[in-house]
């Protein structure tokens, strides 16, 4: 089929998908999720074979980077079925993001099934403040989940860390040097306002990239790279080391001018922006047309026109966007 690569009103040319396999987890990250949250009924969320049909779809408009998140990818049953059948597509970047938890089991698996690469969650290094970060998880299978998959062949396997001021901002050296240690790249996020929460106050603990970026440079120079996603996110290496420190600044604009990614949510919603509710009902049209591609590729050409030209976040005041991180997919 040939290739028709998605493009919006602004020039942007759209190549990367992140796919939502579940909002469910095993974790209930204090900025993620409330303590009792209510997942979706069963019949909302996509099937596999939804799933699968979407990124072949997106294949064949171009897409060469896919990502599946969540909620926990890896609690999702047949998971590594889904890559297998995803890996197949012969995508130049194929990626997970998953919290390590069930990795020990899934990694090789994974690894054997097409995955490429791997991101893996860790905001602490302390049991207990793991324990209440994530207010169900045990560090150590994680950290054991972080070896095997190395020892599976993972390359470019990244950590990412949320930073907040009172909960673990006193650890970033100490998260730069284990990253360092376990030769694995290590990325800050600064803490975005999805959903409402109520362990803590956004705008007391939100730690800027700029301010996590000033406790590295107290121990270790950081050199500016060219290396750019098309997201919100800044590489730096250091002289001494082969890992590369990013700092994904969502709050900022400079990255929208050269966005390359959309989002589709577990219940088949296409979001243009993450920043902003515009979306298509993509489940309605996978579920209209069982049999026939067209009016998928139709609808996902058609919906470019909805991207906006940039994000509207806001960490003060009001909560702007209503869906947790677990819906949209992060
Ligand atoms: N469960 C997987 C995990 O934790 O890696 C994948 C989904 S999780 C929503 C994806 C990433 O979003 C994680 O690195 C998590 O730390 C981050 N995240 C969750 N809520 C966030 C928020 N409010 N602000 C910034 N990052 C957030
Ligand atoms: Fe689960 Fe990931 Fe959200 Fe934590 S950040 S609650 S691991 S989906």
């Amino acid at each position: 089929m040939p290739k028709a690569p998605l493009t919006d009103r602004f020039g942007r040319t759209i190549d990367y998908v992140r796919l939502s396999v579940t909002d469910r987890c095993d974790f209930r990250c204090v900025y993620c999720m409330s303590e009792d949250m209510t997942f979706l009924p069963r019949k909302q969320v996509l099937t596999l074979e939804e799933i699968a049909r979407l990124a072949r779809t997106f294949k064949s408009l171009g897409t060469e980077k896919i990502r599946l998140t969540g909620g926990e990818p890896l609690v999702r049953k047949d998971i590594v079925g889904l890559v297998e059948e995803i890996g197949a597509l012969g995508l130049r970047d194929f990626a997970m993001t998953t919290n390590g938890n069930q990795l020990t089991r899934l990694a090789e698996p994974l690894r054997q099934a097409g995955l490429h690469r791997l991101n893996i969650s860790l905001d602490t290094l302390d049991a207990e403040r793991f324990r209440t970060i994530t207010r169900t998880g045990n560090l150590q299978r994680v950290l054991d989940g972080l070896d095997a998959a190395r020892d599976a062949g993972f390359k470019r396997l990244k950590l990412n860390t949320v930073i907040m001021k009172g909960r673990n901002d006193d650890e970033v050296t100490e998260l730069v040097e284990f990253a360092r240690a376990k030769q694995v790249d290590i990325s800050f996020i600064e803490e975005m306002p999805l959903g409402e929460i109520t362990a803590h106050d956004r705008g007391e603990s939100l730690c800027s990239s700029d301010e996590v970026r000033a406790l590295i440079e107290q121990r270790h120079e950081l050199l500016p790279t060219t290396d750019d996603t098309g997201g919100p996110a800044r590489y730096y290496r250091m002289a001494d080391s082969p890992i590369r420190v990013g700092f994904i600044s969502p709050h900022s604009h400079n990255f929208c001018a050269t966005c390359n990614r959309v989002r589709v949510t577990v219940e088949g919603r296409l979001l243009l922006c993450l920043g902003n509710e515009h979306s298509v009902d993509l489940r309605r049209v996978l579920r209209g047309y069982p049999e026939d591609d067209g009016h998928l590729r139709q609808a996902i050409i058609d919906a470019m026109d909805l991207k906006p030209e940039r994000h509207h976040f806001s960490s003060e005041g009001e909560v702007q966007i209503l869906r947790f991180m677990n819906m949209t997919g992060g």
